[in-house]
């Protein structure tokens, strides 16, 4: 593994942050409240690509009930004047209808991603939706959000790996790191 104490990402300087143990660590606690939670329920995970793809996986091999796991992307454009922003599911296959729906979501910044897509989700009658995210920056909220299991309250600051990227790089670290302070 590939654990750098100083790792440089475009033009930016990066330091550890969350090491990959006490990722994993949370998130073993996390997949054991998951497990206690949802028992006999048969949950649905939509895990919301690409910066979940990692916490996903290692979150789901540690789901030991019946459970099923979808992926999916959000992409936004902008609509009319009346419906503003619209924010699209793409993959969004499996039927929510009375089942019981898992958000994973890698960070929870300002809030607008779910606030756009929960209300989606609801229109498909799903007999509950908990929020799961690795990540929650609550002094950034902007649109405030239900966020029923979260691994890490983090300050308001920008980071990367474990599958979160700056532009496009920096996903394959297996710890978080953050940017340094000169
Ligand atoms: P929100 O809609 O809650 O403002 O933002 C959610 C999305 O913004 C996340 O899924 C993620 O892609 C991106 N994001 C927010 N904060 C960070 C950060 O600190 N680092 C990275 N790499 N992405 C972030």
């Amino acid at each position: 593994m590939h654990n750098p104490l100083e790792v440089t990402i475009h033009d930016k300087i990066f330091v550890p942050f969350i090491s990959a143990e006490k990722l994993q660590e949370k998130i073993q606690e996390l997949a054991a409240q998951l497990n206690r939670d949802y028992a006999g329920k048969q949950p649905l995970f939509i895990a919301i690509l690409n910066g979940s793809f990692m916490f996903a996986a290692d979150v789901f091999r540690q789901i030991t009930i019946e459970a099923e796991i979808c992926f999916i992307r959000l992409s936004s454009y902008t609509g009319t004047a009346s419906t503003g922003q619209v924010i699209t599911a793409i993959g969004l296959d499996v039927p929510l209808s009375n089942r019981p729906v898992i958000i994973l979501e890698d960070i929870v910044d300002t809030g607008k991603t779910l606030s756009e897509f929960l209300p989606q989700i609801q229109l498909q009658q799903p007999s509950s939706v908990a929020v799961a995210t690795l990540l929650h920056k609550p002094d950034a909220t902007r649109f405030p959000v239900p966020i029923q299991y979260c691994c890490f309250s983090i300050a308001n600051k920008f980071v990367l790996g474990y599958g979160l990227d700056y532009n496009g790089l920096g996903r394959n670290l297996p710890g978080l790191y953050q940017l340094k302070v000169e």
